[in-house]
């Protein structure tokens, strides 16, 4: 039943990514998910201590993983440990992913210049071509969502006073031996000549300033440009750009400020996440939704 469901996983995850190329799975092979590298097994050995479920010599996180790891270390387990595939359509993440894209793609084109409104909804149009819609009125539905957003991030840009540095910068730092990975939407520099960060978010509902200061993402992005050679120093500021809301909520930083969320946030998550506890924690809203709720009984008890 188990290795029967799996199958049926795999299929859908299948046909997310190809839904465009071959809707009739036809390429799927059943008898490819079953090919197993023994070294990514967890052979228990009988006595003693358990193999460990991943190489800890090896690892690393991204703030995303962190996230998700502070949420529900089971969800962690399931998705950044063992890829489990889920059976939820990605259309949101899917989305997000492409006003990202568009964005950096239209910075890159022309970093000094604001682009037209027509310019980046043609950007928008090429960045969906090859998105897994259900039906065209979705892909409609998202074209106006789109829109909005360059509506208002043509105007956020009119009204930014800061110099655009760079946009989409990898970080890559360690933090109690384990390697930070992670992606910095987009970095300024203000009249002063300080750092500034700003990611940006595609979700319909806005962070509260609590809700921001209290999250991990705006003090690993800093750590990681201030770790970067060319830059060299921490942002005085991060903020998140709610586009489709048009709120922008930052934070000041400084050293002490960004010690103290490593020290006592981050740190206590990596240590747990190499002693590998992966207990599920669920919550009502967390688990509702959860792309892993249909496997996972202690969610489906939450909702
Ligand atoms: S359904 Fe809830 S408990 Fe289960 S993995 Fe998701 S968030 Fe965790």
């Amino acid at each position: 039943m188990a290795l029967g469901r799996i199958i049926e996983l795999a299929r859908v995850k299948y046909f997310q990514e190809h839904r465009k190329d071959d809707p009739s799975c036809s390429g799927f092979k059943p008898e490819d998910i079953l090919k197993v590298d023994p070294k990514d097994l967890n052979m228990r050995v009988l006595e003693g201590k358990p193999r460990p479920l991943f190489d800890h010599s090896k690892f690393h996180v991204s703030k995303s993983s962190l996230q998700t790891y502070d949420t529900c270390p089971y969800k962690f387990k399931l998705q950044d440990i063992q890829k489990t595939p889920s059976t939820k359509p990605s259309t949101h993440l899917d989305f997000g992913g492409t006003i990202h894209e568009m964005i950096d793609s239209l910075m890159k084109e022309d970093p000094k210049n604001i682009p037209t409104k027509e310019k980046a909804m043609q950007k928008l149009k090429e960045k969906l071509v090859f998105r897994a819609f259900q039906s065209s009125n979705e892909e409609q539905y998202h074209i106006t969502r789109g829109e909005a957003i360059i509506e208002n991030y043509l105007k956020w840009r009119a009204n930014n006073k800061n110099e655009i540095l760079d946009t989409e910068i990898w970080i890559d730092f360690e933090f109690e031996g384990v390697k930070i990975k992670g992606k910095v939407d987009w970095l300024e520099k203000n009249p002063n000549g300080e750092y500034e960060v700003v990611d940006f978010k595609t979700g319909k509902c806005p962070q509260s300033q609590s809700e921001v200061e209290e999250g991990l993402e705006l003090y690993v992005y800093a750590r990681g440009i201030e770790k970067k050679n060319e830059y060299g120093k921490l942002p005085v500021k991060a903020s998140l750009y709610f586009i489709e809301a048009d709120k922008q909520v930052a934070i000041d930083l400084d050293e002490d400020k960004v010690k103290k969320v490593f020290d006592e946030k981050i740190k206590g998550l990596i240590q747990d996440i190499m002693a590998e506890k992966f207990d599920p924690r669920p919550d009502n809203y967390e688990c509702g939704r959860c792309k892993y709720l249909p496997i996972c009984d202690a969610g489906k008890s939450a909702v």
